[in-house]
């Protein structure tokens, strides 16, 4: 069967609650535990198929945005999923005060009703009101950042349409790509700094309303963080700063050598050689080839899957009139299906969805034998290791994307990795600060940001552009409106993946079958759980990042980039 042959149909909503508050009702009554755990299928599999035909909604809209069916199906959803977010609450509300707990757990594990109990310190009915302004104020940035218009060689682009002259080869081109970008931001400073600033305050307030001392703590709760708090996470920041930082300023001052140029503005850091960043050489099709020659050498399991993702066409990766920007990877339930959406523009992030895209997806099929859906997924801080690890056990197969390219590739790829780690602890030091600090006016933050990137990015400069010199480089970022504290989630991961880079160039097969492993387990434990499970390092702990980061200081300094 294929994608296009999956039945889609709107749920029947008025139905779908009477059959589920049924069947809670049944869980809540049960007498034994065998007539529990049937009111429990009963429940998942609702809640599977509901999420089945809300992701087919969300995919087939995002193929046509101009499909009248697709577009009124994604409103639907979009409408009633606080309904069904309601549902789950009740759910959880009965599994934690279910007298068979204790027994429940035993078939299904502790940490089902862990995350249930979480996700419930996350809602009460009084914060609904606090919450839809939250959505709104996300989406109200997500338009004003989508309806950018930039004049810029004779055209006008959007944000994204400006990413590749900022790694353009002709330094001018770059700079005056910044520039253009700067300006446009800059008109729009105030009504950032306002959206930012009722964020900050209506989360706090949503915060405090559920009884915590500020919205840090919530945060962590949201995104499932049961076994670390910020102290953990202050100490892999520091551990950053140790180890990273350094580094990162000495790889910078060898770019300079390399790029021969007096001094780096921030307009170049997005180059990293002289004749330009390596790019895949072939389109689309031609690409695929590559990669199901890829998946095919690497291992069974991943030939069974692309075969898999191939044959029910779960792929749409070519930009194509009417179909949305961007990327992502999302699963349909009752098909046990991955499916990849990217839009293709030439650049190695085309690769990137072949290899990290494609890596979510390999986890979500090896997951799929998980009856409960809480264990399909785990929190995003394991999530990124799927995907970044999968774009280094891509690496042996890298040659046949990039060919001359492939060691600019890969020195491309550690340095971008490394950087990443500064970037996501810089982005989230000041998260903390800012949450920590809710009653900073919008210049104390700026203040604080040039602070704090001055320590993660010592040689990064600004002072050509009046806009960013002034702490604004944040402004720009979604992440840091729409998914508050998401970001350190890769800088974690990165690590793991890093190991396991390490590990697969001395003893392959042990490392991929950890990774297997890792991606079979889902979400059916915590992230230092699973992290033991895969025998991955605990990055809180001492030491744990400086010795990855020897191993990737040694490979690169044995590249002579010089000739790159
Ligand atoms: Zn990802």
């Amino acid at each position: 069967m294929k994608f296009e042959e999956y039945h889609y149909e709107r749920p029947n909503l008025e139905h779908l609650k009477e059959t589920f508050q049924q069947a809670i009702e049944g869980f809540q009554t049960a007498t034994d535990l065998q007539e529990a755990l049937n009111a429990m299928d009963t429940i998942n599999q609702l809640r599977f198929d509901f999420n089945t035909m809300a992701s087919l909604a969300y995919i087939r809209h995002s193929l046509d945005v101009n499909d009248t069916f697709y577009d009124e199906e994604k409103t639907f959803f979009d409408q009633h999923n606080p309904q069904f977010a309601q549902l789950n609450n009740l759910y959880y509300q009965a599994l934690v005060a279910s007298p068979l707990k204790a027994e429940l757990a035993k078939h299904k594990g502790d940490l089902l009703f862990k995350k249930a109990e979480l996700s419930l310190k996350t809602f009460k009915p009084d914060i609904m009101a606090d919450l839809q302004e939250e959505n709104k104020l996300s989406s109200e940035f997500n338009k004003l950042m989508a309806s950018a218009e930039i004049e810029f060689e004779g055209e006008k682009r959007n944000l994204s349409q400006m990413g590749p002259f900022a790694q353009h080869k002709d330094r001018d081109m770059r700079k005056r790509a910044s520039k253009a970008t700067s300006a446009w931001l800059e008109t729009h400073e105030e009504t950032l700094d306002h959206i930012y600033d009722q964020l900050v305050n209506v989360r706090t307030k949503i915060a405090k309303t559920l009884g915590y001392d500020n919205f840090i703590e919530l945060a962590y709760t949201r995104w499932g963080r049961s076994d670390y708090g910020p102290k953990d996470i202050a100490q892999f920041r520091q551990q950053i700063l140790d180890y990273v930082v350094p580094l990162n300023t000495e790889l910078n001052e060898k770019k300079r050598k390399r790029l021969n140029l007096e001094k780096l503005y921030h307009y170049d850091l997005s180059l990293n050689f002289a004749s330009g960043n390596p790019t895949p050489k072939g389109g689309k099709d031609w690409m695929v080839e590559q990669a199901s020659i890829m998946y095919q050498e690497m291992s069974k399991e991943t030939d069974e899957f692309f075969t898999f993702m191939k044959e029910r066409n779960l792929l749409d990766l070519e930009a194509k009139k009417g179909k949305r920007g961007g990327g992502y990877c999302t699963f349909i339930a009752n098909y046990g299906s991955p499916y990849i959406f990217s839009n293709f523009n030439g650049t190695l992030g085309d690769v990137d969805v072949l290899t990290h895209e494609a890596g979510h997806a390999f986890q979500m099929y090896q997951s799929r034998h998980h009856d409960v859906p809480e264990y399909r997924a785990s929190s995003q801080d394991i999530m990124e290791i799927h995907s970044m690890s999968m774009e280094f056990f891509a690496w042996p197969w890298m040659e046949l994307f990039f060919k001359e390219d492939t060691e600019k590739y890969k020195y491309t790829h550690l340095t971008k990795a490394l950087n990443l780690l500064a970037y996501t602890s810089l982005l989230d030091a000041f998260q903390h600060d800012v949450y920590e600090n809710p009653s900073w006016t919008p210049e104390e933050r700026k203040a604080r940001f040039k602070v704090l990137g001055k320590q993660f990015f010592p040689y990064r400069t600004y002072d050509d552009d009046p806009y960013l010199e002034r702490g604004n480089a944040w402004q720009s970022i979604m992440h840091i409106f729409a998914i508050p504290f998401y970001m350190i989630d890769y800088g974690l991961a990165q690590i793991s993946a890093l190991q396991y880079w390490a590990e697969a160039r001395e003893d392959r097969d042990t490392a991929w079958q950890s990774y297997l492993t890792l991606c079979q387990a889902g979400g059916s434990d915590s992230f230092l759980g699973l992290l033991k499970l895969a025998n991955r390092r605990n990055p809180f702990e001492q030491g744990s990042i400086q010795d990855i980061i020897q191993d990737v200081a040694a490979y690169l300094d044995a590249i002579d980039d010089t000739r790159l």
